[in-house]
């Protein structure tokens, strides 16, 4: 009799060749979107990794503006990472991918990108890629964050992730900045942005 936890682990690899030999190929767009401390870089990072699992190869990229961490990897308020290429623009996208080879692409940070990252993330899914992005679904000021409703519109797969609201513990929907800066990108940890819910940021914003 076969013990069925190794027949488990066969059922497990014939469908991961499955998914690899995939002949059809279809590419797709997945959007993660959420405020700060949501958990959407974890998510998108959760997603490569069970794909780099799988021996799909993979690409990562995040914007140049981005390196509070790290200059080379993504990593997420958890501490989890992952190895990604900054770029200057969306076009550098196009310029280091490997289109024959690549299986999935990641993109961290999308709110920063330019206008070009929409057909970029199109063109790639028309190869029969998958796009997974993760980005900020609005501003400090609650309003929608670049080319973040664009690619919200394209996507076939859209998650929104929640954070805790700091003040009251309902799902926060918006990242309130505490420090004075008027300049829409400011990049910071807990002692710039909290998270907050509805009420407790109409209520914050009234009483300054
Ligand atoms: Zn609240």
């Amino acid at each position: 009799m076969l013990n069925p936890s190794i027949l488990l682990k066969f059922v497990a690899i014939y469908f991961m060749f499955l998914e690899i030999k995939h002949e059809n190929k279809k590419g797709w767009i997945e959007v993660i979107c959420g405020s700060m401390f949501s958990g959407k870089t974890e998510e998108l990072i959760r997603r490569l990794r069970r794909a780099e699992f799988a021996k799909q190869n993979i690409q990562i990229f995040k914007p140049q503006i981005d390196t509070r961490y790290d200059a080379l990897k993504i990593v997420s308020h958890e501490g989890r990472e992952i190895v990604s290429n900054p770029v200057q623009n969306s076009q550098s996208i196009l310029l280091m991918i490997n289109i024959e080879t690549v299986d999935v692409v990641g993109i961290d940070e999308a709110q920063f990108f330019d206008e070009g990252l929409i057909d970029v993330a199109t063109y790639l899914a028309n190869k029969g890629i998958r796009v997974v992005i993760a980005g900020l679904d609005m501003d400090y000021r609650g309003k929608p964050f670049g080319i973040m409703p664009q690619l919200l519109a394209i996507a076939e797969y859209v998650t929104k992730v929640h954070a805790i609201c700091v003040k009251c513990g309902n799902l926060a929907y918006v990242s309130h900045r505490i420090t004075n800066s008027e300049n829409l990108i400011l990049l910071g940890e807990t002692d710039s942005y909290q998270p907050l819910c509805r009420v407790c940021y109409n209520a914050s914003i009234k009483s300054k």
